[in-house]
């Protein structure tokens, strides 16, 4: 299999899942283990993110507060991948903030592909993409120039955390690729951001007026 970020061919395999990438340093789950629609479905209807709970609030608060404070009601963003219960957007909302959804299973309207977005923000959710690639490319395309992604994934860290084969964000079913602060960089290289920011699980990258 070769790694779905960077297209290189993984030969290290870390335990029964996963296997890391050489080049981009993420943990990418093989993809005889990747789960069919339906099992995927019904393992997120078991995350209840519930908008009125302050605890859930609180943990997306890096993402909220920091749209609150780089940009104003003018402007448009997507939520990304909002999930059944979309708190950010809520809070932003309360702000009069526009905020278009978009959900494969919970909000599947694809209208935000012909739109151009102020910044795009995807909390929790960069760690179920089968296709990193694909998917970083479309959400900078969506981005105007001079525009803000806002993602929340947990980095691997192997100075903090434990072993990675026991960490407890893998074990998750449906968290397939996993990042470290290396991948992360990577992709700004890549992808021609800038990375301004990595704060806990908060990442900020800015699109430059010229890409
Ligand atoms: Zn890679």
């Amino acid at each position: 299999m070769r790694c779905t970020l960077c297209k290189t061919t993984l030969e290290k395999q870390i335990d029964d899942k996963f296997w890391q990438c050489p080049s981009c340093d993420a943990f990418v789950m093989h993809n005889e283990h990747w789960l069919n629609e339906e099992d995927e479905k019904a393992r997120y209807d078991t995350h209840n993110n519930d908008i009125l709970d302050p605890g859930y609030r609180k943990f997306v608060s890096p993402i909220s507060e920091s749209i609150l404070n780089d940009f104003t009601p003018e402007h448009l963003g997507l939520d990304y991948g909002c999930g059944p219960g979309p708190v950010i957007t809520v809070v932003l909302r309360e702000s009069n903030y526009q905020i278009d959804l978009f959900d494969p299973y919970y909000q599947p309207d694809y209208g935000f592909l012909d739109k151009q977005y102020d910044y795009i923000f995807s909390c929790e959710v960069f760690e179920h993409f089968y296709e990193p690639k694909k998917e970083i490319e479309k959400l900078v395309g969506l981005l105007k120039p001079g525009g803000k992604l806002y993602v929340m994934t947990h980095l691997y860290d192997p100075e903090v955390e434990v072993e990675f084969p026991n960490w407890y964000y893998k074990k998750d079913p449906t968290h397939v690729f996993i990042y470290t602060k290396k991948t992360m960089q990577f992709i700004a290289q890549k992808f021609k951001l800038k990375l301004e920011k990595i704060e806990g699980r908060l990442l900020v990258f800015g699109k430059g007026l010229i890409n």
